[in-house]
């Protein structure tokens, strides 16, 4: 996966729409924006870190906006007089972290969604620059002294919005250039790739991801607030059995416990993390593990069943879903999995990034019947429930 970091840039001053405040630690909701914006990035699996360039006196401010965030978000940049130093210093720093990818984004647009962000990093596998853009559905009139001088066909016009993705070591390159060259001055930075004649992607930008500008904006926004997202519940369920071969441990959610047998599979036949695995994808309706990672190819021999519950909770989090809960039945006679329960329960919690609260894990036996009871195999079966945004109104657009 491209290491891909996400810029922020809230340095701006600009208090039309924050009242005494800059915009961007103004409250919206009860919560300052930026952190909303930074929040928008920080769970999501296509991105490695999050910075963001802020303007030197607002330290304090920051603080307060940033505080409840880890360490994926890096120690903040100071800005420069204009957006386009800003962006330059914002990229400076980051060549000591060397991203593959960089995505630049406005503060003042906090409700950036999880698959707008999934769009930008996706279209960077096959551009050097992407630009999320909206099509502009008013009428849009040319005016001179107040008078119209022409109506213009709005059907090749649309608004650029953030964030803006491109290849790191290019925009760098590009912004040094125009750093050096002080009659350019830019107000985004797809502008800057656009001068230089590299190729800009467009994909779908998304009519929440508007700009807070004005007050009128924020009010806008504050009123939207409640209806913004609505999420719906979405419940999968999985299924495996792996048999026993000779061997002196098995694997049970990522945990090991010494056994007189072992589970004969392709990766290493961890049998609950597979149920589970499935449960994930069973809630997105995205096919199953061996669809994701087929048994005959050769990478797969081995592999920690990890890889498959990440890719498949990495998807969730693609479309803005959020685990609610995870329950998984272990079916056996044999080993004891009570003992274990509580490392299995932390294990998951760890892979899922989620609290072990949301995390059960059940046992049974089958009274000595069928291939458990026989100690012929391990049976595993698992339920995942988690909160999607609800996409079936556009649908209907
Ligand atoms: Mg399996």
């Amino acid at each position: 996966m491209p290491k891909t970091i996400v810029l922020i840039v809230a340095a701006g001053k600009g208090v039309r729409a924050g009242g005494d405040l800059p915009k961007q630690y103004a409250r919206l909701g009860g919560r300052m924006v930026l952190s909303t914006t930074i929040d928008a990035f920080m769970d999501h699996p296509l991105i490695t870190k999050i910075a963001t360039v802020i303007s030197p006196g607002d330290m304090e401010l920051y603080q307060e906006a940033s505080n409840q965030f880890g360490d994926r978000l890096l120690p903040p940049i100071t800005g420069g007089k204009t957006r386009q130093e800003s962006v330059y210093n914002g990229l400076q720093a980051l060549k000591a972290h060397a991203p593959d990818l960089v995505l630049i984004h406005d503060a003042a647009r906090p409700f950036v969604d999880a698959l707008l962000i999934g769009r930008v990093v996706h279209g960077l596998n096959t551009h050097d620059a992407v630009l999320p853009t909206i099509p502009i559905n008013d009428t849009i009139k040319q005016v001179h002294g107040g008078q119209v001088t022409k109506t213009v066909d709005r059907s090749k016009l649309f608004a650029a919005q953030t964030p803006q993705g491109f290849k790191f070591p290019l925009i760098l390159g590009l912004h040094e250039q125009a750093a050096n060259d002080k009659t350019c001055r830019f107000t985004d930075d797809v502008s800057i790739a656009e001068i230089a004649g590299i190729d800009v992607h467009c994909v779908e930008g998304s009519f929440d991801n508007q700009k807070l500008t004005t007050r009128n904006d924020m009010k806008m926004a504050e009123l939207g607030l409640g209806a913004q997202t609505s999420y719906e519940t979405r419940v999968g369920s999985g299924f495996d059995v792996h048999r026993f071969e000779p061997g002196d441990r098995v694997i049970l959610c990522g945990v090991k416990i010494p056994f007189d047998k072992q589970l004969q599979g392709h990766s290493d036949a961890d049998v609950a993390m597979h149920a589970l695995t499935d449960a994930l994808y069973g809630t997105i309706a995205e096919g199953d593990i061996g669809s994701h990672f087929p048994p005959n190819q050769a990478q797969w021999q081995g592999a920690a069943s990890s890889t498959f519950l990440r890719h498949a909770v990495g998807l969730v989090r693609e479309r803005g879903g959020k685990l609610v809960n995870v329950d998984v039945t272990i079916i056996c006679e044999r080993p004891r999995i009570g003992p274990h329960r509580d490392a299995m329960r932390t294990e998951l919690a760890r892979l899922l990034d989620t609290d072990v609260s949301r995390i059960a894990i059940k046992a049974t036996t089958t009274e000595q019947l069928g291939f458990t009871g026989r100690n012929e195999g391990i049976a595993a079966q698992a339920i995942a429930t988690i909160s999607l945004p609800d996409i079936g109104e556009e649908k209907d657009v």
